[in-house]
C-alpha cells in the first residue's frame, strides 16, 4: 500500500490486486471498494440485499464477494466515504457508476470530464444513467461510459462541462 495517508489518495497499485477480473464485470456491474481506513462504519454491509459485503467487525475493512454482488448500487448510494463504485464492461465500452454529490447533475448523453483520484482531468465520457436520490443522506449515482479499459482503474469522479 502506498503512503496514501500522506498523499491523500490511493494509486492504482493499491487497488489492483483486489480488483474483479474483466470476466466478472462483463456479466453485470460489480461493486468495488476503495475503503481503506479502519473506522466504525458499516452502512454498506446493511444496505446490501445479497449479503455480498462482509466485515469482521464494525471497524474492519469491508470485503466484497464479487460472485454474490448483483450490481444494484445500493452500497454506492449509502457510503458516506464515497468509497464504493460499480464497474462494468458493456459490449464495446467500459462503464463506471460513481456517487455524486455536486450540483448541477449532468443529464443522460452529456459529455463530461473524467477525473482521477486527485481531481485531474484524464479524458471525457458520456453519461449513460443518472439516479437522483431524494434523501439528502444518500448520493446520486452517475454512470459514465468510455472506450479505454485502463480508465476503469483511474476514473473516480466526473466534472460537468459548463457546470
Ligand atoms: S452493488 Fe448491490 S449487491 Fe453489490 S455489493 Fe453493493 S449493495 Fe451488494
Ligand atoms: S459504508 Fe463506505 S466508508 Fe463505511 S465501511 Fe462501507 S465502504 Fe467504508
Amino acid at each position: 500500500m502506498s503512503n496514501y495517508l500522506e498523499k491523500g489518495y490511493l494509486e492504482v497499485s493499491d487497488i489492483i490486486d483486489n480488483f474483479p477480473s474483466e470476466d466478472v464485470f462483463s456479466l453485470h456491474p460489480v461493486a468495488v471498494s476503495e475503503c481503506v481506513q479502519e473506522i466504525p462504519c458499516n452502512p454498506c454491509v446493511s444496505s446490501c440485499p445479497t449479503k455480498a459485503i462482509t466485515m469482521q467487525d464494525i471497524s474492519s475493512i469491508p470485503v466484497i464477494n464479487y460472485e454474490q454482488c448483483i450490481g444494484c448500487g445500493k452500497c454506492v448510494q449509502v457510503c458516506p466515504g464515497l468509497a464504493l463504485f460499480l464497474v462494468f464492461k458493456n459490449k464495446d465500452s467500459y462503464e463506471i457508476t460513481l456517487p455524486y454529490e455536486m450540483l448541477p447533475l449532468p443529464k443522460v448523453l452529456d459529455e463530461v470530464y473524467l477525473l482521477d483520484r486527485t481531481g485531474k482531468r484524464i479524458g471525457t465520457g458520456i453519461v449513460k444513467r443518472v439516479i437522483k436520490v431524494e434523501k439528502n443522506t444518500y448520493s446520486s449515482l452517475i454512470t459514465v461510459s468510455f472506450k479505454e479499459k485502463s480508465l476503469i482503474y483511474e476514473v473516480r469522479n466526473i466534472g460537468v462541462k459548463n457546470g
